[in-house]
């Protein structure tokens, strides 16, 4: 079987839906917290596993010997996502897994937030499974998801200078991952999965301006200043340290690497950003 964590989050969910594409149903393991969000997908015969993270006896039986099994990354900060990637390394690891693929982050990310990737790579290797590292780059939607205050203020604000971001859509991602998933010869491999383009914030706040008839400016502002904004408007400290953290990365270039590894695994060009905006405003 393929098991996949994280199966009812916005990756996950594609993921699924390019498995379902390629494999039976019956094949496919959902792991996800909450049995309601899977319930489109028990009905269309995917397997549900309740389990959570932080709890390692729900993982007892959900992955057994054989099975490919994609870790997709958590998102809780605070509890230590380091351990809790372990608890399902532990459970591949006793299983006998074939196959331990997992969403990391970019070789060239130094923002903190990349810390516990690099240590969890750490713990995969060190577990002697074959794996397949994914090493994701940004999302466009991490950015397209956001556009309220952007038309509210005629103004994109960020503190990453003239930096580009080589991102793809989430979609582009999921899509890699899934050929990694059902394809051959992926042991042992790490690929850095980028977009096939970059932008700036300034044709990005172009691209916005352009497909919704408004004005819109890149403002580029210190990092201190965007700090600022982002606790004004309400963000937890840990986020803000983790997003201007993020922004320095940018203006240095850490996200703006391309690599080609992503279009071929997938065979199509990456989404471009412009799409992702378009997709946004017409959403
Ligand atoms: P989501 O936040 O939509 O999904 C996170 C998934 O992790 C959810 O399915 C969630 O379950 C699951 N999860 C969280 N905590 C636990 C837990 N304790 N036990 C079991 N499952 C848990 O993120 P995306 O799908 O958009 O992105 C996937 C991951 O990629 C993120 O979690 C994050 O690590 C990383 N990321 C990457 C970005 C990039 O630009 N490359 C940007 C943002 C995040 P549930 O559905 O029940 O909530």
């Amino acid at each position: 079987s393929i098991v996949v964590t994280g199966a009812t989050g916005n990756l996950g969910r594609f993921v699924i839906e390019g498995l379902l594409e390629k494999v039976p149903a019956d094949r496919i393991t959902a792991v996800v917290r909450d049995q309601e969000k899977a319930a489109g997908f028990a009905a269309r015969g995917v397997k549900i596993a309740v389990a959570d993270y932080n709890a390692p006896e729900t993982f007892d039986g959900v992955i057994s010997a054989g099975d490919k099994v994609l870790l997709i990354s958590g998102n809780e900060f605070h509890l230590g996502r380091v351990a809790q990637h372990q608890v399902v390394l532990d459970a591949a690891k006793a299983a006998g897994a074939a196959l331990f693929a997992y969403t990391s982050a970019p070789g060239s990310l130094t923002a903190a937030l990349a810390d516990d990737h690099r240590a969890t790579e750490e713990a995969i290797l060190a577990s002697g499974l074959p794996y397949a590292l994914l090493r994701n780059g940004w999302y466009n939607e991490n950015y397209t998801e956001n556009l309220a205050p952007v038309l509210e203020h005629g103004a994109v604000v960020q503190a990453a200078g003239e930096g580009r971001v080589a991102s793809a859509a989430r979609a582009d991602y999921a899509a890699a991952a899934v050929a990694v998933l059902t394809g051959e010869g992926h042991e042992n491999k790490t690929y850095e999965l980028s977009g096939d383009t970059s932008f700036g914030f300034a044709e990005y706040a172009a691209g916005i301006a352009e497909h919704s008839g408004k004005e819109i400016v890149y403002n580029a502002v210190p990092v201190e200043v965007y700090s600022g904004i982002l606790t004004g408007a309400g963000l937890p400290e840990g986020l803000v340290a983790i997003m201007a953290g993020v922004d320095t990365s940018i203006e240095k270039g850490e996200l703006a690497v391309i690599t080609g590894d992503l279009s071929r695994l997938t065979g199509r060009p990456t989404t471009p950003i412009t799409e992702s905006i378009k997709a946004a405003l017409q959403g």
